[in-house]
């Protein structure tokens, strides 16, 4: 009963959602912190009547809600449920493996090769720099392509690179391919290129709520770029599902844009706990990427990165670990609140006094 085209997919493994144990939970780059007031006043006034209608397909309050301050106008901004889905309509509108491979970071978010396999579109994956930053410069001797995606900042090394050096690529690259970018962490430190979407119609840039505005429960993601690219993002979905985000994710959304004070402020706490956690975790020893996300990529000298995993999963810590040739050593460690940094501190402590 199932097709030969899904026997060869091997789907995208998503972050455990443990369901009976709690635990300190820092394996998928949630907020620690709750969406914003005007969140919940949205929620208290949603008037649940309205579910009767189908949503505005278009999204329109929305879209003017999130253009707003980034200075954009509507037509160069697309919704959909969760930045996946924007990740994969983008690559079906842009990635036509007739004119190349996909160029991608060895070492990136691990979705991007599922969409390409699930397209039929061939991909290749250029090395990272030996202390595993992007070498943008390297893309473009790398042949002919049909495009190029990659997160920035990266995942899940953290590290970021400068808007000027996307500045470079995008002046030299070929203007009649896409350059994607994923600014799903932009928001704990990295430069946004979204201002430079009205020099270079071919740069789409996606993002997601799920991240800094604290609603992965929510799923809402956006592209933003030019008018074409943003067209042919609404002509894939209008191919696939009229109305992936429902009445309520657009009301709470349009809260969450105007909202950005709150925003702010919890970013800045969540980046305050990451320097100080990244300054403790070296100096007992581990080896941490610098991160401008909010999350850490760490390793520990002597200690597989399945077995810090193991352990800490025991001891009631999720983090993420993935067993990937390259980057097998580290584990990823999704930045909570500062009391729940100081209880991972504490097994670490403990650990190295005591052993696993
Ligand atoms: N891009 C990157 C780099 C991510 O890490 C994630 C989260 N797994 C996403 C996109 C997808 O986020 P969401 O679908 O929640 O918007």
């Amino acid at each position: 009963m199932i097709s030969e085209r899904l026997k060869r997919l091997t789907p995208y493994t998503a972050g455990e959602q443990p369901q009976g144990r709690e635990f300190i939970k820092l394996n998928t780059n949630e907020n620690p912190y709750p969406p914003a007031p005007e969140v919940s006043t949205a929620l208290e006034a949603f008037d649940p009547r309205c579910l009767r209608l189908y949503p505005d397909p278009a999204c329109t309050r929305l879209r003017e809600a999130v253009a707003e301050p980034l200075g954009l106008s509507i037509e160069n901004v697309f919704a959909g449920n969760g930045s996946d889905e924007v990740l994969s309509f983008a690559f079906y509108a842009f990635f036509d493996g007739a004119r190349g491979p996909v160029l991608m970071p060895q070492f990136t978010y691990s979705f991007y090769p599922v969409y390409c396999d699930f397209y039929g579109i061939p991909y290749r994956r250029l090395p990272l720099r030996p202390d595993m930053s992007l070498d943008l410069s390297a893309y473009l001797g790398a042949g002919e392509a049909c495009g190029i995606v990659f997160a920035n900042p990266n995942a899940p090394t953290g590290v970021a690179v400068s808007r000027s050096e996307i500045e470079r690529l995008l002046a030299r690259a070929p203007s009649d391919r896409v350059i994607l970018v994923d600014e799903a962490y932009v928001d704990y430190g990295a430069e946004s290129v979204v201002p430079l979407i009205r020099e270079h119609e071919n740069l789409l840039v996606v993002y997601t709520f799920s991240k800094s505005k604290s609603l992965a429960g929510m799923r809402l993601g956006f592209a933003y770029g030019s008018k074409p690219l943003i067209d042919a993002v609404f002509a894939v979905k209008d191919s696939f599902n009229s109305y992936p985000v429902d009445s309520l994710a657009q009301v709470v959304g349009t809260a969450a844009a105007h909202a950005g004070a709150y925003y702010a402020e919890v970013n800045r706490r969540v980046v305050t706990t990451r320097r100080a956690f990244a300054s403790a975790l070296i100096e007992r020893g581990a080896t941490v990427l610098p991160s401008s996300t909010n999350f850490v990529f760490a390793s520990f000298p002597g200690r597989a990165g399945r077995s810090v995993y193991a352990h800490l999963k025991e001891r009631g810590i999720l983090v993420r670990h993935f067993e990937i040739p390259g980057i097998s050593d580290f584990v990823r460690i999704s930045m909570g609140t500062e009391e729940q940094m100081g209880a991972f501190l504490a097994e670490v402590d403990r650990w190295m006094k005591h052993g696993f």
